[in-house]
């Protein structure tokens, strides 16, 4: 007999999904985090193995898997441009395989299910702030399709199963988030700036450095997250969560350049193709149907990122 909550949560080894673990294993829930590492690292949950309640299983979402569950939360899927570009159709794979396992797991089990989609669907968007009815400007034969166009038929298949199947959905679409276990190589630009900050290396703003984007740190994020899993059922998503305070990329070079008190300069390199000009989240239907929004400054969050990416450098070979 089972009475702690069962949640799975794939990609768990990520970095958002080893945040989630912790969270959920705080509120009592039984863990089980299926990974199949591309991303994730065992260093991440390390911490959590050995505990009673954490399961970790190695495996990949684009294949079946048969499990008894009460909650998912569908976080598998690379999500940063070096990585899910690095084999673009196994990306797709995983977000759309990925997405038809979990929901046919969820159908059987008559789970609820969450899915992290991402900003990424506005693709190069029109329309400032994005709110949630923007259809988004997306190309779908470019260098990011797999990732954009994977993760918008993700929201696709959600939305057929829970009209053909009734199934029990939540659509969080993620806008860019940053903190502690981000991936020091993976080309973001929080983890570039602060590593090339620490190092002493050039700072690589890519093009003039004017375009914005919003940062949310990931306790925040997490946050939104489990609060949108705890809704009604009646509330589906799509809901942006991420953190509406938007900076330039020259001015978040140097908040970091500033706050490690590094010698590095900025150099530019040419803009990556389909690079959004600008990107920042309306949350005003989070704010009214989770009753959230971010609290935590940028200066803060990034603090506490060059804190854990100090350490970590000292640790690296
Ligand atoms: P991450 O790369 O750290 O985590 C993704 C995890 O999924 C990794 O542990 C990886 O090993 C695992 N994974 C990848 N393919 C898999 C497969 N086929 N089977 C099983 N596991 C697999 O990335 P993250 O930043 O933690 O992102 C988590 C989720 O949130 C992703 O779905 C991503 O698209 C979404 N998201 C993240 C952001 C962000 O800013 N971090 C923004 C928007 C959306
Ligand atoms: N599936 C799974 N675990 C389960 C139930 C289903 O991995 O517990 C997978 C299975 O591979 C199936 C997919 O989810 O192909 C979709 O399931 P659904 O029931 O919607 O479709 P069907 O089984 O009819 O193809
Ligand atoms: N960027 C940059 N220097 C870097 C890495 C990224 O100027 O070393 C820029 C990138 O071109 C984009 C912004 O920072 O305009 C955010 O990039 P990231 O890859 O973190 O996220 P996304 O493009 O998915 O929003």
């Amino acid at each position: 007999m089972h009475l702690q909550k069962r949640i799975l949560i794939t990609g768990g080894s990520g970095f958002l999904g080893s945040h989630l673990c912790e969270r959920l294993l705080a509120t009592g829930a039984e863990v089980i985090c299926l990974d199949n590492f591309f991303t994730g690292t065992r260093r991440n949950i390390e911490h959590l193995i050995g505990q009673t309640r954490f399961e970790l299983i190695r495996h990949d979402v684009t294949f079946p898997i048969y499990l008894e569950i009460d909650e998912i939360y569908n976080l598998a899927c690379p999500a940063s441009p070096v990585h899910y570009q690095h084999d673009p159709v196994q990306t797709t794979k995983t977000s759309v395989h990925g997405a038809i396992n979990m929901l046919g797991l969820a159908k059987r089990t008559k789970a609820k299910i969450l899915q992290a989609s991402t900003s990424e669907v506005y693709g190069d968007p029109s329309v400032h702030p994005q709110n949630e009815e923007y259809w988004g400007n997306v190309n779908p034969i470019g260098m990011r399709s797999c990732y954009d166009e994977g993760k918008r038929c993700a929201e696709t298949l959600f939305f057929d199963y829970r009209r053909q199947h009734k199934l029990r959905i939540k659509v969080a679409r993620i806008f860019n988030t940053y903190g502690p276990r981000m991936h020091p190589n993976d080309g973001r630009v929080v983890s570039n700036f602060i590593v090339q900050a620490l190092r002493g290396e050039d700072i690589t703003i890519y093009g003039d450095g004017s375009q914005t984007r919003a940062f949310c740190y990931v306790d925040d994020l997490i946050h939104g997250l489990v609060s949108l899993m705890n809704t009604d059922d009646r509330v589906t998503g799509p809901i942006n969560i991420g953190n509406p305070a938007d900076v330039s990329m020259l001015e978040l070079a140097s908040t970091i350049i500033n706050m490690t008190g590094s010698s590095s300069k900025i150099v530019h390199l040419p803009l990556p193709a389909d690079d959004p000009r600008q990107r920042r989240p309306d949350i005003t239907k989070a704010k009214l149907e989770l009753a959230w929004e971010p609290k935590t400054q940028l200066g803060e969050g990034i603090a506490r990122t060059i804190a854990y990416f100090e350490k970590l450098l000292k640790e690296l070979p």
